[in-house]
């Protein structure tokens, strides 16, 4: 699509980001355009919450159908409990351990929010962040901003100013670079508005811990995991899950130009399947997604890949989902065709590392 803007890019301090860039992105905002910013998990590309002629510039300048909707992130509960109509004893006490930080919880919306924001839904959702550039943004505006991940639709999401760059410069006004995201994944989401808690995309907060928190079990949403082979268990229909409005859920998603598969089987197993693979592919350039642990078999074999991404060590999935993204987005600019990812157990934010894998792979496996 033809560029149109003079993209504006700024570094910032993350912890003490200058307050002049920061007025002049609030400003942007107020005045209805549309401003990248770095969170805890991703970057996001924000706009006026209130304002729907300003929400509409984050569809286009993403691609996004417009069927899928957007979370107002704010930067105090105060600001939260003002864009919902009820707010429930659960909300209080998941704000009360884990906000701010990379929860997002869906509420009742109050007539406040726009429908262009909620895609029509009767909930709207809420995230408040943990990162000085995003509450200072936010506050600075003095609006609810309504961002999804500063990527194209259906990209890989941006864990730093230059994926941004790469898909939305020229598309949209403002970059705000406070350097690489931490977590690394998108929150949590986190349905308050049904009968009971349904997690609609497993994030940074993890499942266990909101269990935990609210003493209830919290059902998965039937989409999350798609019965992948190996997690068979957490398959559409299964005891364990259940459906909820979750649009963003059916749309393609993370998903890098070359074919994703993802490799089953204990990690020897996995280490054998990718060798197979890398000898009886060899027309083909590979990408190898592994874990640090099986990384030296690949770089040993008598194929090596044409490119291998080290995410982090088996025991610590932190590391792996901090990497994850920057990962599939660094094979593609070493033009493989075909990227294998090592697959680990889906639990703890292991499972927000499976749901991203599954859905940039569209389930294929070996
Ligand atoms: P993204 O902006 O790409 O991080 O995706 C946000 C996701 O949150 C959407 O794709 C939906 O699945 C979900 N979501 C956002 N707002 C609502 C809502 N009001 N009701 C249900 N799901 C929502
Ligand atoms: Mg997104």
């Amino acid at each position: 699509m033809r560029q149109v803007k003079t993209t504006r890019y700024y570094k910032v301090d993350r912890e003490h980001p200058a307050p002049d860039i920061i007025e002049a992105a609030a400003r942007v905002i107020r005045e209805g355009g549309t401003v990248a910013f770095p969170t805890e998990t991703v970057y996001g590309l924000g706009a006026n919450g209130l304002d729907p002629e300003a929400v509409e510039k984050i569809f286009q300048a993403k691609g996004r159908p417009r069927g899928n909707p957007l979370i107002l992130h704010v930067s105090s509960l105060d600001q939260a409990r003002g864009l919902v109509s009820t707010w429930p004893p659960e909300a209080e006490t998941l704000a009360r351990l884990f906000l701010p930080g990379p929860l997002t919880l869906i509420l009742p919306r109050a007539s406040a929010v726009p429908d262009a924001v909620t895609a029509g839904l009767p909930g709207v959702a809420l995230r408040y962040p943990a990162h000085p550039v995003a509450l200072a943004l936010i506050e600075s505006s003095g609006v609810p901003i309504a961002a999804p991940s500063a990527n194209l639709s259906g990209h890989p999401s941006p864990t730093c100013a230059a994926h941004v760059r790469s898909d939305l410069d020229g598309r949209i006004d403002v970059i705000l670079d406070g350097g690489p995201t931490e977590v690394g994944v998108e929150s949590t989401i986190l349905s308050l508005a049904g009968d009971r808690p349904v997690l609609l995309r497993p994030g940074g907060v993890t499942r266990e811990q909101i269990e935990k928190a609210l003493g209830v079990e919290v059902k998965l949403h039937e989409a999350v995991l798609n019965g992948t082979p190996e997690n068979p268990e957490n398959g559409a229909g299964s005891e364990a899950t259940t459906t909820a409005p979750c649009p963003g859920l059916f749309f393609k998603h993370y998903a890098p130009r070359a074919r994703v598969i993802m490799v089953t089987g204990d990690p020897d197993r996995q280490a054998a399947k990718i060798r197979d693979y890398l000898n009886s592919h060899q027309d083909l350039r590979i990408g190898v997604l592994a874990t640090k642990e099986n990384a030296v078999s690949y770089l040993e074999s008598t194929i090596p890949p044409a490119h291998l991404e080290i995410l982090g060590s088996r025991r610590n999935p932190p590391e792996i989902a901090s990497r994850f993204f920057s990962a599939l987005r660094n094979c593609d600019d070493h033009e493989v065709d075909i990227i294998l990812v090592e697959t680990i157990p889906a639990a703890g934010i292991g499972l927000a590392v499976m749901n991203r894998l599954c859905r940039a792979a569209e389930n294929r496996s070996i």
